[in-house]
């Protein structure tokens, strides 16, 4: 079924089938921002530094996706930074539209997750050269030391 967004039940199964197949992946349901009135949908990793967000577009009230097509689902990977308990995105958004059929959509966010998953993965397994610590993705790609020891 195409998705469409000036139908009502479209965007009421497309919200069920987003928020489910993100529920399958453990993900649990978090309000961010009251004002937002959006789902968003967070998963833990393990070791508890890592965590993958999805903005589902899918209002808190009514279980429907946003009516507008524009403004995409997102999916972002945190890392929690050094002992505090304060996670910053260390991916750019993937950015899911609501565009073609309902179970395509649920299928482009599921990948996207699993992309983040995949480079949680990366991160864990890559340290700095110089002094072990812990390293990030620049914006151009590149592993960077979390303490820039470098300019030490
Ligand atoms: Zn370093």
């Amino acid at each position: 079924m195409r998705y469409d967004h000036n139908n009502l039940g479209h965007r009421f199964l497309l919200g069920a089938n987003i928020i489910s197949a993100l529920e399958d992946l453990k993900f649990s349901e978090t309000v961010l921002d009251e004002r937002n009135r959006e789902v968003t949908m967070v998963r833990l990793s393990v070791c508890g530094n890592y965590k993958i967000v999805v903005f589902t577009t899918v209002n808190i009230t009514d279980r429907m996706t946003r009516s507008i097509g524009k403004d995409a689902i997102r999916v972002l990977l945190l890392k929690k930074k050094g002992e505090t308990e304060v996670f910053s995105p260390v991916s750019k958004n993937k950015r899911v539209f609501r565009v073609g059929k309902i179970e395509a959509i649920k299928e482009r966010v599921v990948a996207s997750v699993r992309e983040c998953a995949m480079l949680a993965k990366e991160f864990k397994d890559k340290s700095c050269k110089s002094c072990g610590g812990s390293v990030f993705l620049s914006k151009k790609g590149n592993w960077v030391c979390e303490k820039f020891c470098w300019t030490n």
